[in-house]
């Protein structure tokens, strides 16, 4: 197949758009994607410090690479890398090297934190005990407050994370699924809050196998293994489900995501954003008196 905007051989088919692209129309559509979004949101401006939340895989890689490569000429906006080493063997411990590899190659300082320093514990630990909630959301909990207070420590005022179209639509959909509008609200603060780093999510419009070969095409360093605890997931579940809908009802990604950005004024009508409070335990920003990450602790009795 010959790319519809040149006569180069194509290396992908984007059923959503009906576009055959070769290599250099595809890493140019990928980046229109990318800058489109930042400058909708003005994701970045002179004098920030933009920390990137660095797992070493595709998603992280590209965030990086494409801030650095916009940004190259302007000298006032400052990049660093966080990676949060949960403690997961033979999964975290492989990722990690390409995080660095590619930190060096661009230059940026890169901060590694992990559980098993700040927490006590490695994340394969938690889990071991027993338990009510899935491996995720001990995860998740503790590697945001760890990102966050990293972030915060090195003086960055932004953190970008590489969560792709397929990430986004996924978080959507578990929420609506959850019954979780209040949540789903959440995902577009209206502002920042004492404590806690904005978050800013370049890749959203971009879907993740475009992310992989963008990657691939840019000879970027990353890690291609798959966390062991992925199955556990219901999140999983949606993913296989939204994947299935997109190869029978191609585009259905971006219609949950541009569906869910038409309602998202309403729902922050509805839910107004709460201030947050300094956790009574640990002093990090919570929306109750004691944080999300401090209740789960004492839940598998590592407080
Ligand atoms: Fe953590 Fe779950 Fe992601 Fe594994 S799949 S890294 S446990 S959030």
């Amino acid at each position: 197949m010959k790319c519809d905007k040149c006569n180069r051989e194509a290396v992908i088919y984007q059923k959503y758009s009906g576009m055959h692209l070769c290599s250099l129309h595809e890493i140019a559509d990928v980046e229109r994607k990318i800058k489109r979004r930042m400058r909708k949101e003005r994701m970045a401006k002179p004098g920030d410090h933009i920390a990137v939340a660095m797992s070493g895989g595709k998603d992280s890689a590209v965030t990086l690479s494409i801030l650095i490569d916009t940004f190259t000429t302007r000298s006032n906006i400052k990049f660093s890398a966080i990676t949060v080493d949960e403690g997961i063997e033979g999964y975290r411990n492989e990722s990690i090297p390409f995080a660095k590899e590619l930190c060096d190659r661009l230059g940026v300082p890169h901060y590694v934190v992990s559980f098993k320093e700040e927490i006590g514990h490695t994340l394969d630990d938690i889990l071991s005990r027993e338990r009510k909630e899935a491996s995720c959301t001990y995860c998740g909990v503790f590697r945001r407050t760890l990102l966050n207070r990293k972030a915060r420590e090195i003086g960055a005022n932004k953190l970008a994370t590489g969560h792709n179209l397929d990430d986004e639509a996924q978080v959507v959909l578990l929420n609506v699924m959850n019954g979780d509008v209040e949540r789903l609200a959440r995902l577009r603060p209206s502002r920042a809050q004492e404590g806690l780093i904005p978050r800013i999510k370049p890749l959203i419009d971009v879907p993740e196998k475009e992310i992989a070969l963008y990657a691939f095409l840019k000879k970027l360093p990353f890690y291609m293994g798959e966390c062991p605890y992925t199955s556990e997931s219901f999140r999983g579940e949606i993913k296989d489900m939204l994947n299935d809908f997109e190869a029978r009802h191609p585009g259905t990604k971006y219609s949950v995501l541009s569906g869910f950005e038409n309602m998202i004024d309403c729902l922050k009508e509805k839910y107004p954003q709460v201030p947050l409070a300094k956790c009574e335990v640990c002093g990090e920003p919570g929306i109750q008196g004691v944080c999300q990450a401090c209740k789960l602790k004492k839940r598998v009795r590592i407080d």
